[in-house]
């Protein structure tokens, strides 16, 4: 079997291996298609702190259940499936709380183990998420993206009624948004200053997409909301100049959510938001009762991805894949990497 395996910091290669066998508790999946993270780019980059190569990378996929070990009773054979990124020790005390994805001993698939930009994937089998009938290969592609704005909306424990801001239209911001409507927002509004992105977004039926080039983040609110102050501000940007703005738009009593990974320190003034009593919340990535609630609101249509794969790669194009989203930061929103054809 093929895997695209990164050898060093921007390079990749092509690596044949023998397609392995699902031994006991485990799930063989042949992948569909994969897509494209902001944390694989950092890691193809050399720049996340703990992965090591050689790597084969990828968390987003699809994949179909080739062979499903001993003792493996939710999957069969044929099975589209959706494989969480997380492996976890289970008995620790985050795993204890349903919350895997921060385990003292967390091995993220695809940056602390190989991942799923490959022909076949050898899966514990609590891992593997059965899809529904007919779910088709781009929402199962996009399961994970959804599962972190579902986790996202479930961390800041969303009310029905509120208002929420979305700083950031990339992928995650857009997901969030639609996310918090369908779990009972009044009112959503996305920021970005990338003017394709909000169209985008605007296309996936979110009310409110202002572009902060254009007009200040105070105003856009104002304007939105109709002057009524928003519950939640979530940062799907991840810069010091977001926070920031977060931190100063958000009302007194309200919540500001980090979605988005900082890769640089930043520095508050605390008495700025501790004297106006904001909770930050804070989020890693997601979890499987998320993805498991993704895939629902996927099913029901509850979540529109028009418009938000921007390319699609065969995997022997892996390194062209990289460099595409590293060429076009104002426009990309999830590449995908086909690995093979729907059956
Ligand atoms: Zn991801
Ligand atoms: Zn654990």
């Amino acid at each position: 079997m093929k895997s695209a395996r990164t050898i060093a910091p921007g390079q990749v290669e092509i690596h044949e291996s023998p397609i392995p066998a699902a031994g006991p508790g485990q799930v063989l999946v042949k992948m569909l298609s994969v897509g494209i993270c902001a944390s694989d780019v950092q890691v193809y980059h050399g720049k996340h702190k703990y992965a090591k190569f050689p790597l084969v990378q990828g968390h987003e996929g699809i994949g179909v259940v080739e062979a499903a070990g001993a003792g493996v009773a939710h999957v069969k054979r044929g099975d589209y499936v959706n494989i969480q990124q997380q492996l976890a020790c289970g008995s620790c005390y985050a795993c204890k709380k349903g919350r895997h994805n921060v385990c003292l001993s967390l091995k993220g698939i695809g940056i602390l183990a190989d991942g799923l930009f490959t022909e076949y994937f050898l899966s514990p089998a609590w891992n593997v998420i059965k899809l529904p009938e007919g779910f088709g290969i781009d929402r199962g592609m996009l399961v994970e993206p959804t599962s972190v704005g579902v986790n996202s909306a479930r961390v800041a424990r969303i009310r029905p009624g509120e208002r929420a801001v979305i700083l950031g239209a990339g992928i995650i911001g857009n997901l969030t948004a639609q996310v918090c409507l369908a779990l009972g927002a009044a009112d959503v509004l996305v920021t970005d200053i990338a003017g394709e992105k909000l169209e985008i977004a605007e296309r996936d039926g979110i009310p409110h997409c202002l572009n902060t080039r254009e007009l200040g983040l105070k105003d856009a609110i104002g304007q939105a909301f109709a002057g009524n102050p928003p519950d939640l501000v979530f940062d799907c940007a991840g810069v010091p100049a977001s926070i920031h703005s977060a931190l100063e738009v958000a009302a007194n009593a309200s919540r500001v959510v980090i979605v988005a990974n900082f890769k640089e320190a930043v520095t508050f003034e605390i008495p700025s938001f501790q004297r106006r009593e904001i909770a930050i919340l804070s989020v890693m990535g997601t979890v499987k009762e998320s993805s498991v609630e993704a895939i629902e609101l996927l099913a029901k249509g509850k979540v529109r991805l028009d418009g938000v794969i921007s390319r699609r790669f065969p995997l022997s194009r892996m390194g062209e894949a990289y460099q595409y989203v590293d060429d076009n930061p104002a426009t990309v929103m999830k590449v995908a990497i086909d690995i093979a054809p729907d059956a």
